[in-house]
């Protein structure tokens, strides 16, 4: 049996696109993690190490959801067995560096001066946006 050439062609986007193009489902399907929507009791988002699976709360809309998940990889791809304050901390900052474009960010911070307008035009949180700072101490 012969492989055909088109298997490879998801190569080039192994690197995820970042900022507001980063697609965490994507990313989810190229790391090898299962991602399933359904109804959540106490969390928006969860990892499971073992079945290498997330789970997404379906009470959340598109956008929060995106979020939720670009913090789960976190844990996912860095290994985590668990969600103590530490792995929070790094998941967080997995997610921001995805979510946030550089470029992008030095761009906003030459004319935009207020936190919320900033986080809303990153579409991203205000606690992601903290980590990214946190985790970029060069800025
Ligand atoms: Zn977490």
């Amino acid at each position: 049996m012969q492989r055909t050439p088109t298997q490879n062609t998801r190569k080039t986007s192994q690197t995820p696109r970042r900022g507001r193009s980063y697609d965490p489902w994507e990313h989810a399907d190229q790391l090898g993690i299962e991602v399933v929507v359904r109804r959540l009791r106490t969390a928006n988002g969860r990892w499971f190490p073992d079945y290498r699976q997330i789970l997404i709360s379906d009470r959340l809309r598109p956008g929060q959801q995106r979020l939720v998940l670009a913090h789960e990889l976190g844990h996912g791809a860095l290994g985590h067995p668990d969600d103590r304050p530490k792995h929070e901390k790094q998941a967080d900052q997995f997610a921001a560096r995805n979510l946030i474009d550089p470029d992008e960010l030095a761009d906003l911070y030459k004319w935009c001066p207020d936190e919320g307008r900033l986080i809303q035009e990153l579409g991203v949180s205000r606690r992601l946006l903290r980590a990214y700072v946190l985790s970029q101490p060069s800025i």
